[in-house]
């Protein structure tokens, strides 16, 4: 474990309010970094913005990344893993019928694509690229692809393993061409950015006029945060600094000068932060054996459901926050 330098965030990132304490304790699940973590959330009912405070510097950030999915492979017994990866594909299988049934499986396709299944093919940057499996999916459609990530080791895997041109650095440092694209995708990335509104400003400038913003992040009011509190998969600390609720995400890109066409929740893909956040709680107590995993997988996949159909009656509490929003014709 590592320590990291930090500096205090006492203003909102977003709108420079001052912010009360909502969340402390909160550890690297990684385990990168030793220290605990607070949030605060923003004093103004109008944003809203739930931020890290302190904030490690930008500086020391790397060190925060050593541990994350992008750098690292799995570890552990092959066999177990394997025996288990199984069990997880025929558990999938046999829940389809009820996915269908639900609308869920619908859900689930139209986010593996970022919206855009349905959407003739154009010019797209997908900014916080990570591996690449997106680019990778959405290109083998029609989409003529870039990406960007800050992290330089991500980016020349993406490149060497997909043959897709991608920018190293913050998008603010890539100087893109004006009026360039007609898509940006931003998937579980504005979350972890130190300048959220002038990224998106500068999504805006790089975007064709009527070009589609489309982003998703981990929502902070959602039915998984409020009931696993400092043990939520989807605080993230200290990699994620800024978390949203569907209503400070589209103020955020409101502000940047983008239309809003779409704000919502989702719960496509929420059973593994059902499931990672329930092993948080179990840990204490040891290792799972190989059927209190299976069990756990089960259960991550029921919950998925149940706060899917949630949503129903409790809008904006799904795991995941989904905004779509457009550049106007006349900027
Ligand atoms: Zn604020």
């Amino acid at each position: 474990m590592d320590h990291i330098a930090t500096a205090p965030v006492p203003a909102c990132p977003a709108c420079g309010s001052a912010g009360r304490p909502v969340q402390s304790n909160v550890y690297d699940p990684d385990g990168a970094i030793a220290e605990p973590w607070s949030f605060k959330q923003c004093v103004n009912t109008d944003c809203g913005l739930v931020w890290l405070d302190p904030a490690p510097r930008p500086e020391e950030m790397w060190k925060a990344y050593t541990t994350y999915h992008t750098h690292t492979r799995k570890t552990g017994k092959r066999l177990a893993k394997a025996t288990l990866s199984l069990a997880h594909r025929l558990i999938k299988l046999c829940l389809q019928p009820l996915w269908l049934a639900n609308g869920l499986k619908r859900e689930a396709d139209y986010l593996r694509f970022m919206t855009l299944a349905q959407v003739p093919p154009g010019k797209l940057l997908d900014v916080g690229c990570g591996g690449g499996r997106f680019l990778n999916r959405i290109k083998k459609r029609g989409w003529q692809v870039e990406g960007s990530d800050f992290d330089a080791q991500a980016a020349r895997k993406v490149m060497a393993r997909y043959g897709i041109k991608t920018h190293v650095g913050d998008l603010l440092q890539c100087a893109l061409p004006a009026d360039s694209f007609d898509v940006i995708t931003m998937s579980q990335t504005i979350e972890h950015l130190y300048a959220p509104e002038m990224t998106l400003r500068e999504c805006l400038r790089i975007l064709k006029p009527g070009g589609l913003l489309v982003m998703t992040t981990p929502n902070c009011a959602s039915i998984g945060a409020r009931e696993f509190d400092a043990l939520w998969r989807g605080w993230e600390a200290p990699r994620h600094l800024q978390l949203f609720t569907v209503a400070s995400l589209q103020r955020l890109t409101r502000h940047a000068g983008f239309e809003v066409t779409e704000a919502r929740t989702y719960s496509a893909g929420a059973a593994v932060v059902y499931r990672v956040s329930r092993t948080n709680q179990l840990k204490p107590s040891g290792n799972l054996s190989w059927l209190g995993e299976l069990g756990l997988l089960v259960w991550s996949y029921r919950r998925e459901l149940q706060e899917y159909r949630a949503q129903a009656s409790y809008p904006h509490t799904g795991q995941n926050v989904l905004i779509c929003a457009r550049k106007p014709l006349n900027e």
